[in-house]
């Protein structure tokens, strides 16, 4: 295990997800949660051997601090801190400036921070998480992962909207995409698992989670994705629209909502929950549709629908199709889901194989349609996996 080990840390607002990888087995040895953070039952909690440990944070502040040094302390505790090479953190928005994994020093946290109006809930949380990290770890190399590095390839004719260039070039309007770790990871399995190279191999990546987004990935690349300039496009998600016409939000405006209640509305209020009006949880709303619910029924129906029309249009991104790749809690989960959006995609002649479908869940990775018709299938995505094995290959460079 020795010389093997990345500390992986995803750092939010209020919240810190940490998962300690081995880059030789791929295996996660310890992971755990610092959440509730600025609030008086903030903690930080962990598994051992299947068994939850939680460790309450103090109301003295900086409660990312206070975690991380609890976390520090537990690697000592387990006699593994020795063996850690890395810091691998994820970063939700690296702009147009970072197409690729990069050693962080105090500049790059900067940057990090200059592009925060980009992403105004991650970024600085993620400078938060980095400085602390540092702090903590100061003899380790650490590096940053961006969601965005991947679609880094997309042409112009993808990324650029249909709107007046001035916006591009003053304010950086444009379609970045995000999940780009998980879409890499996935296509790279898929290729794989199809006995073929990846760079000739085309795949549309569909990764469904509390956030929802689609890929289409050309001879492993990204060449279109369906979240924009935001993580707010594309998708019906749990809680957030995807796609919706802008003169909605003007006419919200007029109606006497105030800027803040609109976009909490189509981030927080929208989705599955929003159409369902129960619940943003996939598994709440198939199991309300199978007793009869109808808002439930109407949003599992939306939700298929645009899935299958983002596959159906990714068509036309690339020159031949692999594979359509379901990953995430949704993806990975949810037969029913995924055999609507099969059977919304018969005109392009696939055939789900039931049993097959059944089987990849929980985990297990198959695919999920008949022999000798188009493939469809599932691959569990592993995000950290990424982050660690980017961030052991850097140092090693
Ligand atoms: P993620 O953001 O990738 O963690 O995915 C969260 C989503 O996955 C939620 O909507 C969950 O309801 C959904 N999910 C997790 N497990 C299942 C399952 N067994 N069946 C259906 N949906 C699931």
């Amino acid at each position: 295990m020795s010389n093997s080990l990345v500390l992986v840390i995803n750092s939010g607002s209020s919240s810190l997800k940490f998962a300690l990888i081995d880059t030789v087995s791929g295996e996660s040895t310890l992971s755990g949660l610092g959440e509730c953070f600025g609030l008086p039952e903030a903690n930080v909690s962990w598994k051992i051997n299947g068994e939850k440990q939680e460790y309450k944070l103090d109301d003295s502040g900086n409660h990312h601090q206070q975690a991380v040094n609890r976390i520090v302390a537990l690697l000592e505790e387990l006699g593994i801190k020795q063996d850690i090479v890395a810091v691998g953190h994820r970063v939700v928005h690296g702009g147009e400036k970072f197409t690729k994994t990069v050693k962080i020093d105090e500049a790059v946290v900067q940057e990090i921070e200059n592009l925060s109006d980009l992403a105004p809930l991650h970024n600085p949380a993620h400078a938060i998480g980095m400085r602390v990290a540092m702090k903590a770890f100061p003899t380790l190399a650490q590096y940053a992962v961006f969601d965005t590095a991947f679609h880094q390839t997309m042409p112009a004719k993808a990324y650029i909207g249909a709107i007046s260039q001035k916006l591009y070039k003053e304010y950086g309007i444009r379609r970045y995409g995000f999940h780009g770790t998980s879409h890499y990871f996935v296509s790279r399995e898929a290729a794989k698992m199809i006995n073929k190279p990846i760079d000739e191999s085309s795949f549309i990546s569909v990764h469904l989670g509390n956030g929802a987004s689609v890929c289409a990935i050309k001879n492993g690349k990204s060449v279109d994705t369906s979240m924009g300039f935001t993580p707010l496009s594309g998708l019906m998600m749990g809680t957030r629209c995807g796609d919706l016409d802008p003169s909605i939000i003007e006419f919200m405006l007029k109606k006497g909502w105030s800027p803040e209640e609109v976009f909490k509305e189509l981030n927080s209020k929208s989705g599955l929950l929003g159409v369902s009006g129960l619940t943003s949880d996939c598994r709440g709303i198939i199991e309300a549709m199978e007793n009869g619910h109808e808002g439930a029924t109407l949003a599992f129906d939306i939700f298929t629908y645009r899935v299958s029309k983002y596959i159906g249009s990714y068509m036309v991104a690339l020159d031949k199709l692999d594979g359509i790749i379901f990953t995430a809690g949704i993806g990975e989960n949810s037969q029913p889901i995924r055999s609507k959006i099969l059977e919304n995609l018969k005109i392009f002649g696939y055939l789900e194989d039931e049993e097959a479908n059944a089987a990849a869940r929980f985990g297990n990775r198959g695919i999920i349609t008949k022999p000798n018709t188009p493939v469809a299938m599932v691959i569990p995505t592993n995000e950290e996996w990424v982050i660690a094995k980017e961030s052991m290959a850097l140092l090693h460079a």
